[in-house]
């Protein structure tokens, strides 16, 4: 039996890149824009040998609201509580913000198994938001870069026990 991964995260941080990585087809809408895609999308990944059901989340977002809206974190805890297996990406370039830290409560409290990455990791840029995302205590973050497909491998392995 396959398992499902929900990719979660704050607006930006590169979830539908990943997850158009992941699924090899462009069925969720990536943006320069923050929040454009407005729903949940599922699809089926491939990730070497391993297939499983990968969920997209995001929301609607007001930009010049700084805290999560509300229909974010409803989205967000509707695909938590769908997923096998919650990967949730931080912004490596960004360092952390705060909605970080409301995501990292969210999938404590709720999520059945939870992986933390470091997106947009590629370069020695990314160094310090690398370090920084051990302090969210969710374990040892992957370092990835969902736009120049590095860390795969590493995504792999920690995948590979689950499915
Ligand atoms: P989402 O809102 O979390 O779904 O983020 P998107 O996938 O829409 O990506 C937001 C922006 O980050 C886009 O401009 C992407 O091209 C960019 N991005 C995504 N992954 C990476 C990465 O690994 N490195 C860099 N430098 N940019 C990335
Ligand atoms: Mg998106």
């Amino acid at each position: 039996m396959s398992f499902s991964l929900a990719i979660v995260g704050r607006p930006n941080v590169g979830k539908s890149t990943l997850f158009n990585r992941l699924v090899g087809k462009r069925l969720a809408l990536v943006d320069d824009q923050p929040g454009v895609t407005r729903d949940l999308r599922e699809g089926e990944a491939k990730l070497g040998d391993l297939r499983f059901t990968v969920i997209d989340t995001a929301g609607l977002e007001n930009a010049n609201d700084d805290s999560l809206p509300a229909r974010m974190r409803r989205l967000t805890e509707r695909a938590v509580d769908m997923a096998d297996v919650c990967l949730f990406l931080i912004d490596a370039r960004a360092g952390l913000l705060p909605d970080d830290h409301v995501f990292a409560e969210i999938l404590r409290k709720r999520a059945k198994h939870v992986i933390i990455a470091a997106n947009k990791a590629e370069g020695s840029a990314a160094d310090a938001g690398v370090f920084e995302a051990f302090e969210l205590g969710l374990g040892e973050p992957l370092r990835l870069s969902a736009e120049h497909g590095e860390g795969m491998p590493d995504l792999y392995s920690v995948l590979l026990p689950l499915a």
